[in-house]
């Protein structure tokens, strides 16, 4: 980490940022140039708070050198990280499709749907129980029962089963039914739930934040991380940009981004990417293209009457023919759906 000191700092002022980086456990290095002083601080500079820092009297500047995660970065890990659900390994070779309804409606949506996904390949069922609407009055979920539902569905067409979590209390009550545990773009900075599934050893999907950036998703996988739980699968969902066209503004360029800068796999799901049906295959080809270990999408056999999210659910056969259209992808990548 440097420091960089204003022109007219004065010695008094250089002390105190060399004294309190001292105080932090760190060793400083002073070079005094021809206009202004940098120090140079030495150490584990994760406990650092810039902000701190940047607002001491007479600092100009602060650069990080290494980056403020490190269990989740590539540079304390050089080896891709694989997150493995049984034999379902993401983050190798094979890309991994994760499909299903935006929410758990019945046994017969959630049921008929694990078929046609699983005859077309996906490996993952898909399929929120509790669902963090942005209206009160819309469908909420069915909470225990749809997370049954989804189990059973899962069990029948042998499908490991992924669900949203939204708070730290339902974390032994999904444990029954889920084999991934998903935290939303709305609690992705929900530190607290974050702790407590660091303590469990079960995957979490951890969705971007529609209005995070990346160095931020990577700080909310250090706090699984730095509980215990290694198994963390990030997702890029889409970020909110001033753009209408799209519910969302799919971020394709955070995969290479995300996989130079950390070991852990992400997927991409451009169907909340862009919330629109007919944009989600383009934007699934191009996150495969792009190095995605996986994907997910929502898929429905009736979307026009989804409680949820169907004006994006790609109808059976739009499913059927994306999945046909990854394999030549995948292959021209040296991968495999
Ligand atoms: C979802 O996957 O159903 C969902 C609500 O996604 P996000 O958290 O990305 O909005
Ligand atoms: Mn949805």
């Amino acid at each position: 980490m440097i420091i960089v000191m204003k022109n007219d700092a004065s010695e008094a002022q250089i002390k105190a940022v060399a004294d309190k980086l001292v105080d932090l456990g760190l060793k400083v290095h002073r070079s005094d140039g021809e206009a202004r002083t940098i120090i140079g601080a030495i150490g584990d500079t994760s406990k650092v708070d810039d902000i701190v820092i940047k607002y001491m009297a007479g600092v100009l500047n602060v650069v990080r050198i290494i980056e403020p995660y490190k269990l989740a970065s590539r540079n304390f890990h050089e080896d891709s990280s694989v997150v493995e659900i049984g034999d379902i390994r993401i983050g190798a070779e094979k890309v991994i499709i994760i499909a299903g309804p935006c929410a758990v409606e019945s046994e017969d949506q959630v049921t008929e749907i694990a078929k046609l996904i699983k005859e077309a390949g996906a490996s993952i069922l898909r399929g929120g129980a509790f669902k963090p609407r942005s209206s009160p009055y819309s469908f909420q979920g069915l909470g225990e029962q749809g997370l049954k539902l989804l189990h059973a569905a899962g069990k029948q067409y042998e499908l490991p089963v992924v669900s949203e979590i939204l708070e730290a209390s339902h974390i032994e009550l999904m444990d029954q039914y889920v084999d991934i545990y998903q935290v939303g773009a709305r609690n992705m900075q929900n530190f607290w739930l974050l702790r407590e599934l660091s303590k469990i050893r079960k995957p979490v999907l951890l969705k971007r934040g529609m209005a995070a950036t990346i160095e931020e998703l990577l700080m909310a996988a250090e706090y699984l991380m730095s509980g215990g739980n290694y198994n963390v699968i990030l997702c890029e969902r889409g970020i909110r940009t001033f753009e209408n066209y799209t519910r969302n503004t799919m971020d394709i360029s955070a995969i290479p981004v995300v996989k130079k800068l950390s070991h852990l796999p992400i997927i991409a799901d451009p169907s909340h990417g862009t919330g629109i049906r007919d944009h989600v295959a383009p934007m699934a080809r191009a996150a495969v293209a792009a190095g995605a270990d996986g994907l997910m999408i929502e898929v429905h056999n009736n979307p026009a009457a989804a409680l949820s999210d169907g004006p994006q659910s790609l109808l059976p056969n739009q499913f059927k023919m994306l999945m046909e259209e990854l394999k030549i992808i995948s292959w021209a990548i040296g991968r495999s759906v």
